[in-house]
């Protein structure tokens, strides 16, 4: 069983840092940058053996050499996009697993915000790193994808099971829970969880990770098949990568 700890990075993102307790293994997801990485490892007295690369952005990958010249860090990355991760080790694509200290990974191609992503599911530990794809109650941009595809990319999260922790790369959850109610406002589970999100952010903590089974019934993005949400976008929930597609062009405008 993972044991996950939050390093705050940068001004909103969430850098995880995963260790098993079987072996000598230690390892990040997403390092954006190292000084808080090599804090937190010289807290504990670790040396870290593995990153775990989601997709090529700068606030994902910023720290990968540093941190490799200074560890010898293993690196695991996505296949499609290898050529963009600096210090690439180990390449992965849709469907391969990877064990990291006993714990095991299945990769999962999630195209959309950029054409190579993916998110490491280690399903003893219904845990999944999923980077830019979905966060709590929102999704990431389409910089490099299709509506369509980025809808099926979360339908495969969605697939996975309501138990598992989403462990996201940043903390924009209270600003995403205001677009949400604005378009699924009868969601009496998406008020309560907003209400709560707005108490956890005026007291200073964070709402990352959050469980799945819970961002299935209140995040829109997961839900663009609803007949209510669709319809509530002037369309019909037999077309939810359209629906998906409308969703994310009115967040991308909204204020
Ligand atoms: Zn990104
Ligand atoms: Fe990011």
């Amino acid at each position: 069983m993972l044991a996950v700890e939050r390093i705050p990075c940068l001004q909103d993102n969430y850098v995880w840092l995963l260790r098993s307790g079987a072996g000598n293994g230690i390892a990040v997801v997403d390092p954006a940058e190292a000084g808080p990485v090599e804090a937190a490892l010289a807290r504990h007295g670790l040396r870290l053996t593995h990153i775990f690369n989601t997709h090529h952005h700068g606030d994902h990958v910023g720290a990968n050499l540093a941190l490799k010249a200074k560890y010898g860090t293993a690196i695991v990355g996505p296949r499609a996009d290898q050529a963009r991760i600096p210090g690439i080790d180990v390449a992965l694509a849709d469907g391969e697993t990877y064990t990291f200290d006993g714990e095991v990974a299945t990769v999962l191609d999630v195209p959309g915000h950029t054409r190579g992503h993916i998110a490491f599911w280690f399903a003893g530990s219904a845990a999944l790193f999923c980077g830019d794809t979905l966060f709590a109650l929102g999704c990431g941009r389409m910089f490099e994808g299709t509506a369509p595809q980025m809808w099926r990319s979360l339908a495969k999260i969605r697939a996975l099971p309501d138990a598992t922790q989403v462990y996201c790369a940043h903390e924009y959850t209270q600003s995403n829970a205001k677009f949400a109610v604005s378009v699924d406002p009868d969601n009496t589970e998406l008020r309560t969880r907003a209400a709560t999100i707005d108490r956890q952010r005026a007291a200073g903590e964070a709402t990352v990770p959050s469980l799945l089974g819970l961002e299935k019934r209140t995040n829109p993005f997961l839900r663009a098949d609803d007949a209510g949400l669709a319809h509530r976008m002037g369309l019909s929930e037999t077309q939810p990568a359209a629906v998906f597609g409308a969703l994310r062009a009115a967040k991308d405008v909204f204020r």
